[in-house]
């Protein structure tokens, strides 16, 4: 699937590491804690595997 520009709600993560497990291209932990993008663009499909919602995609 194309990639999308993606947005994390870093208030809302609460860093369990799902995303950046399954799409280390994607998602790394910043140096405050919080999940944020790689490359500023993610598989949508990431957005189904955070249980709190923090990820969001630009139509
Ligand atoms: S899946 Fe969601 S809550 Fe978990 S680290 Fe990623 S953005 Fe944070």
């Amino acid at each position: 699937m194309d990639k999308k520009k993606v947005k994390i709600d870093q208030s809302a993560c609460i860093m369990c590491g799902a995303c950046v497990g399954s799409y280390p291209d994607d998602f790394k932990f910043s140096d405050e804690g919080p999940a944020e993008p790689v490359t500023g663009e993610a598989d949508p499909e990431a957005a189904d595997i955070c249980a709190v919602g923090a990820i969001s995609f630009e139509e």
